[in-house]
């Protein structure tokens, strides 16, 4: 299969629904001999096609072959994803970097690291878990300090990342490889969460626009709407949520949800990200964990990235 395709059926796999990913969150890359093909920032995982949506950029190895590098290319007109330094770090060819509403029901609460590890290390995964770190440079930083003390064998040829507060990373040496570790841990997650569905549809979101750049979000009930209190939605479990759904954009008025946005597109993507953290949470009471959020540093360091920017000003357009 040749990569630009192994990047669309990917892609197509892992953008379908809400499960995996949403809004423009997420991101795959494929290394192939001499270079990286990824998506650019802003876009959703699913536009992807065989002939367009992703970037194709040179890379050089080090001498050692340990590391990776995209070098610059002029004729890239929209920046590559701010994960592409997290995409390089990992010598595997397939890389797969999502936001799995279940998994972040774990990520995103007071369990610690140990306790996370276990539930999955079960089933045979060994996940690197890497604390919260600012997405972008700072989280490829730590990934990097983080990675050498993965347990599990040495010579497996897959890799489990678990970003707390972020998400996922499935580093792999084939497509097949990375569709059969997301199955494995879907599986851990639905014996987890028995009540756990197998797909989330983006379509139990309706927006309806009221005029003066405000629209209403009805979100299914299947969300988790029942007993929504004003600081589930004022808060913040990822930085996505941050991004999307931070200063002061979102508003209630009874179970609906009033969200200010530049265009329909910013609201889909806020009501999304918004309708996976009420999902999460509503998986986290049935499972009796308590959710951590992001504190108002971790936000203010989100809010302040150059690249954070430059995805909020795409959505504008
Ligand atoms: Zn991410």
């Amino acid at each position: 299969m040749s990569s630009p395709r192994c990047l669309a059926a990917l892609s197509r796999y892992f953008g379908e629904g809400l499960l995996w990913v949403q809004a423009s969150g997420g991101n795959i890359s494929i290394k192939t001999g001499n270079d990286i093909l990824i998506k650019p920032s802003g876009m959703r995982l699913r536009q992807i096609t065989q002939k367009s949506g992703y970037l194709r950029l040179p890379i050089k190895r080090s001498k050692d072959n340990q590391f990776i590098f995209a070098t610059k290319n002029c004729a890239v007109s929209r920046k590559p994803s701010i994960e592409s330094g997290m995409h390089l770090l990992m010598p595997h060819p397939v890389v797969i970097h999502t936001h799995p509403i279940a998994l972040n029901a774990l990520l995103c609460s007071s369990l610690p690291d140990d306790a996370i590890f276990s539930i999955f290390n079960r089933s045979g995964i060994c996940p690197v878990i890497v604390s919260y770190a600012r997405p972008g440079v700072s989280l490829a930083r730590r990934i990097l300090k983080e990675l050498p003390k993965a347990k599990g064998p040495a010579d497996q040829s897959f890799k489990v990342l678990f970003l707390r507060n972020h998400g996922l990373v499935i580093a792999a040496r084939d497509k097949k490889e990375a569709i059969k570790i997301s199955r494995r841990i879907h599986n851990v997650l639905k014996r987890f969460f028995p009540r756990l569905p197998g797909k989330i549809s983006g379509r139990g979101i309706r927006l309806r626009y009221l005029g003066d750049k405000l629209f209403k979000a009805r979100l299914a009930a299947s969300f988790g709407l029942k007993g929504l209190r004003r600081s589930d939605i004022e808060r913040a479990l990822s930085p996505d949520m941050a991004v999307f759904c931070g200063k002061g954009r979102l508003d209630m008025s009874g179970n609906e949800i009033l969200i200010r946005a530049q265009s329909q597109r910013e609201a889909r993507f806020a009501a999304e990200v918004l309708a996976a953290q009420l999902k999460a949470l509503s998986l986290m009471k049935a499972a009796g964990i308590r959710p951590k959020y992001l504190n108002h540093k971790e936000i203010s360091g989100i809010l302040s990235m150059r690249e954070e920017k430059y995805r909020q000003d795409l959505l504008k357009n």
